[in-house]
């Protein structure tokens, strides 16, 4: 009973019991849902430009938005005696019903945005509407309203949006860096001027013009503004899908036109930037046998449906979107895709030797590419003499080679049983052990191209190129900037001497879009893993006997024999106990 008593005065002390939070507090919560980082303000502003009907909407960012976020329109503004209420939290003009949910034809309907960014950053608003009367201004800081005054605007909305995260610590130590946060940012304005492409986006990175778009409703124009004149060229676009339960329209790459992640696979629904695994799944089924494993298409795909056939109040940042019939969508996706593509590309021949073939004239098979190889008459490896004494022999038994299946996996015999060692993975590490080693030296090859090539990259590759110059060049690549967003390629690493230049950049400038903030220390390994296995032995592709063992000595020479660059195994391993135990002969 004393002890009882005893509990509820220590909680009356440590003052535990329930209360409604205090309303910045519950305020911050809700903003922490919405207003994620520097792109999702960009994403809520700019939705509002878009619904009060913007033509022309101009971004400046500062720091990668830490600083400065500023969108200016020019669409009908809030009127003075509403101003105030635009920044309370769920205040929308957008919505009045339940029953207006389950049919929005807006990209905002929540009300929450401006009060969630005003929550936790300094926020600016002006805004000036069509009804006679001046502008206001407005400022709140943290969530609290700090002035109303008449400005002398024009017909329009700007909203500055400083310090973003100011008041909360926490969220802003999680920022990713600038680059990160600028490339997010890059990504969703031009996505976003694509599926408006009668509205005029400008943005702007510290003073600097980044992106523009001409506004003229040619979706075509956006993506030349994009991905540069070649690639914007190739794009395939779908025929509007008559008659079909919603509609699909956009653009597809040629099974030529291929990268190496799924960054650029985007969806809009209803006008609105959605995330859709389900999507992504229907187009890659739609490019089934015509791309090589591992590769991906391009595609900006619109589809439209009647308002009360989709569901987008899933998520408070309006990313997710649920269909009413799943199967319906995912089927008309893939079938007009699928379509399209075998109507304007027929298949074309996959070639497993990509990058190989091409290699130095005259008769010289893939070892050319390889050191030089000792010169060993007999049939079975000589210890002794494949292992160089430095290096920790036990990583890997020494092996005799058997022969080859499926074109792809070597099979050897090892004092313990059979191996099955796949070429690529194998050959891969051979490669990259090679090129560590020439890079610690300094002295990766390099091969001079007999006449420099220009390459043209969207913006947010030349920025990440930009940046890596500098690794790129210890690589064995000579690549200087030449115009805003091109290239000029002068030499490329020996091991890629085969792939035309423009493949060969691309190929490590993919890589570097996967990972956000990769060790300065491992770049360069990251680079050089990603070009070893370009340049590397491919399944399907016959080896003889000779270059077989070969493959393998040097596979016994590494390091880490065990695991490919990127960490999947190269060898399988039977047993002799585990055959005779297949065999019944054990136990
Ligand atoms: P929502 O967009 O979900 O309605 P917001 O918090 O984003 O909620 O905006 C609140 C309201 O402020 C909007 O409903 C709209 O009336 C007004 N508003 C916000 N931004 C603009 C703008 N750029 N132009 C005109 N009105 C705006
Ligand atoms: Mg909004």
């Amino acid at each position: 009973m004393a002890a009882l008593y005893n509990r509820a005065v220590d909680r009356e002390e440590q003052s535990l019991p329930i209360r409604v939070l205090p309303e910045e507090v519950a305020s911050a919560i809700a903003a922490g849902e919405v207003v994620e980082r520097p792109a999702s303000v960009v994403k809520e502003l700019v939705e509002n430009s878009l619904d009060a009907g913007a033509r022309e909407i101009g971004i400046r960012i500062e720091g990668g938005g830490k600083k400065l976020i500023e969108v200016a329109d020019d669409g009908d503004g809030i009127s003075p005696d509403e101003i105030e209420l635009a920044l309370a939290r769920h205040a929308t003009s957008k919505l009045t019903s339940t029953e207006d949910l389950f049919a929005i034809g807006t990209l905002g309907f929540r009300g929450e945005a401006l009060s969630s960014i005003g929550s936790v950053s300094q926020l600016e608003l002006v805004s000036c509407s069509a009804d006679g009367e001046a502008g206001r201004r407005l400022r709140v800081e943290g969530g609290k309203l700090n002035a109303v005054e008449k400005s002398g605007a024009s017909l329009g909305t700007v909203v500055r949006v400083r310090q973003l995260f100011y008041n909360v610590p926490a969220r802003r130590k999680f920022l990713k860096t600038e680059r990160t946060e600028r490339r997010r940012i890059n990504e969703l304005v031009t996505r976003y001027a694509l599926a408006y492409p009668q509205v005029r986006f400008h943005l702007e990175h510290d003073g600097r013009q980044s992106f523009r778009s001409p506004g003229t409703g040619d979706r075509r124009e956006v993506l030349v503004e994009m991905f540069g004149l070649d690639r914007a060229r190739q794009m395939i676009p779908l025929p509007p899908s008559e008659g079909a339960p919603l509609l699909v329209e956009g653009f597809v790459s040629p099974p030529s036109m291929s990268r190496s992640n799924r960054r650029e696979l985007t969806f809009f629904v209803n006008g609105r930037w959605v995330h859709d695994a389900s999507l992504v799944a229907a187009v890659l089924q739609a490019y089934h046998g015509l791309l090589m494993v591992g590769r991906y298409p391009y595609a900006v795909l619109f589809l439209a449906l009647p308002p009360e056939a989709v569901d987008v109040n899933v998520h408070p940042a309006k990313a997710e979107v649920r269909f009413r019939e799943p199967g319906t969508v995912f089927s008309v996706v893939q079938r007009s895709v699928r379509a399209t593509l075998l109507r304007e590309a027929p298949p074309p021949e996959l070639s497993f030797q990509e990058g190989w073939d091409a290699a130095p004239k005259g008769g010289r098979s893939w070892l050319s590419h390889l050191p030089e190889a000792e010169d060993d008459e007999g049939l079975s490896p000589e210890p002794q003499r494949l292992i160089p004494p430095q290096r920790p022999v036990g990583e890997m038994p020494l092996l005799r080679s058997v022969g080859q299946v499926g074109t792809a996996y070597l099979v050897a015999e090892g004092p313990d049983g059979l191996y099955l060692i796949d070429q690529h993975a194998a050959h891969e590490r051979v490669l990259f052990e090679r090129m560590m080693a020439e890079l610690s030296e300094g002295d990766v090859e390099s091969q001079g191209l007999l006449q420099a090539v220009d390459i043209e990259l969207s913006e947010g590759e030349a920025d990440l190129l930009a940046e890596r110059l500098e690794v790129l060049s210890s690589i064995g690549f000579g690549i200087e900037p030449f115009g805003r967003r091109a290239y000029r390629v002068r030499a490329i690493p020996a091991l890629l001497s085969g792939l035309p230049p423009e493949r060969a950049i691309r190929t490590v400038v993919e890589e570097f879009e996967e990972d956000e903030e990769p060790l300065a220390d491992q770049i360069e390994a990251m680079v050089a893993a990603r070009v070893c296995k370009r340049a590397a032995i491919k399944a399907g592709q016959v080896l003889s006997l000779e270059e077989q063992r070969q493959l393998i000595r040097q596979l016994e020479g590494c390091a880490s024999p065990r695991t490919c660059p990127h960490g999947r195994p190269t060898m399988i391993h039977l047993s002799v106990e585990s055959l005779e135990r297949q065999f019944g002969r054990l136990g």
